[in-house]
């Protein structure tokens, strides 16, 4: 791209329903969202569990700031790891059942510095064709050949992984498919990164916080917790409603994440009063399981109400609920006439999804009515 080709290629984007903005909120995060000046009923947000504007993580973050100030200052291995990262690391280990943690300042630097630290040109990396954006990037920045099995095929990755010379292995996958909605089959994974020597490597996103009783993958499948090869990244910005990541697994795997993986230690670390943030979250995901009790509830609801629509709704019991469309135009149609309707559901697009399934992606939290999902199923039965 030079510079006298921007102004063209933006507008090819525009002329094939490509082109992407960002909308601008007027409001906290939640299932009311201010836009412009109106209020809108939203389904785009990840905060599953209505925890991302809760008082208690606003006063703890104040606290936090009271007690360590505002910067990280410098990186985690310089002078800028807080007792307060220390505390949250901690807790999150406790919480799911892993013997160690690691924060990082974001999933996609998570999965970056993970993949590289373990993978070098000599390594295969096997990964789900629907995996997350970032985590393609990591395997591809890892250097290693980097295998593709087509989404849950895992008579395909047996394979691959039997033709893959036996050098360093890592399976690689959402546990829960952002796009999707549906689930990685742990056990079976499990299984094949056993027989195969291969580390086993899950994007827990969408997982901690909403499945296993919050615990994600480990909570999920027990079978997990205390193999060495199992690694657990889980994103803090989503159920958790703060911000960062922490990755999960042995300690001596998070050791040498600590002395190997670049986006960990050419990074400043995160405001220690996020990591104070994230203990509250933390302790109100492990008091308060109603937030799960009510969200799979908006869930089972949602999809008999919109299970009768016109549209297809994808396999899925998890909150991210994907109404399935196809062509780029509709999807943006529909998206538009519901937004004049007063409801906020991001279409979305290829490259994000595949081409020809450009969907509504609906995203569920505790924080929804059972009147917010009716109102949907409602217009969306007067879209033709
Ligand atoms: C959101 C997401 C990430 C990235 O996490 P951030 O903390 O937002 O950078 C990684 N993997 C999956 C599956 C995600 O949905």
């Amino acid at each position: 791209m030079r510079p006298n080709q921007l102004a063209d290629a933006l507008a090819a984007l525009s002329g094939a329903h490509r082109y992407r903005q960002r909308t601008l909120l007027d409001s906290p995060q939640g299932p009311r969202l201010v836009i412009d000046g109106r209020e809108f009923v939203s389904f785009a947000s990840n905060d599953y569990l209505g925890l991302a504007n809760h008082p208690r993580l606003i006063e703890a973050v104040q606290q936090g700031v009271a007690r360590w100030g505002v910067g990280g200052g410098a990186s985690h291995l310089v002078a800028g790891h807080f007792a307060a990262h220390e505390a949250a690391e901690e807790a999150l280990a406790d919480f799911v059942g892993a013997e160690a943690a690691l924060l990082f300042s974001s999933g996609y630097a998570a999965n970056l510095g993970v993949l590289t630290a373990l993978l070098d040109r000599r390594a295969t990396v096997f990964a789900d064709k629907l995996n997350h954006a970032s985590l393609n990037d990591a395997c591809v920045l890892s250097r290693a050949t980097f295998k593709r099995f087509k989404h849950n095929d895992l008579e395909q990755l047996a394979e691959q992984l039997e033709q893959s010379p036996t050098g360093t292995r890592l399976i690689a996958v959402d546990a829960v498919y952002s796009m999707d909605g549906d689930e990685a089959p742990l056990a079976r994974l499990l299984a094949l990164a056993e027989r195969y020597d291969a580390w086993l490597y899950l994007d827990d996103a969408h997982s901690f916080g909403v499945l296993g009783d919050g615990r994600g993958s480990l909570g999920e499948c027990p079978a997990l917790a205390g193999s060495e090869r199992v690694i657990v990244m889980a994103t803090l910005g989503k159920a958790a409603g703060v911000a960062g990541a922490a990755v999960l697994g042995s300690r001596r795997l998070i050791d040498w994440l600590v002395n190997k993986a670049r986006s960990y230690i050419y990074t400043t670390a995160q405001p220690p009063a996020l990591a104070c943030a994230v203990m509250e979250s933390v302790a109100l995901m492990q008091a308060e399981s109603w937030r799960r009790e009510r969200l799979f509830e908006r869930v089972r609801q949602c999809r008999v109400m919109l299970g009768a629509g016109r549209f297809m709704l994808g396999e899925s019991r998890t909150p991210i609920q994907p109404l399935l469309i196809g062509s780029d135009a509709d999807a943006l149609r529909v998206a538009a006439t519901l937004r004049d309707a007063g409801l906020w559901v991001p279409a979305i697009r290829p490259p994000t999804v595949p081409e020809g399934s450009a969907r509504l992606r609906i995203a569920l939290s505790a924080a929804h009515s059972e009147a917010d999902c009716l109102k949907l199923a409602e217009v969306l039965q007067q879209i033709e």
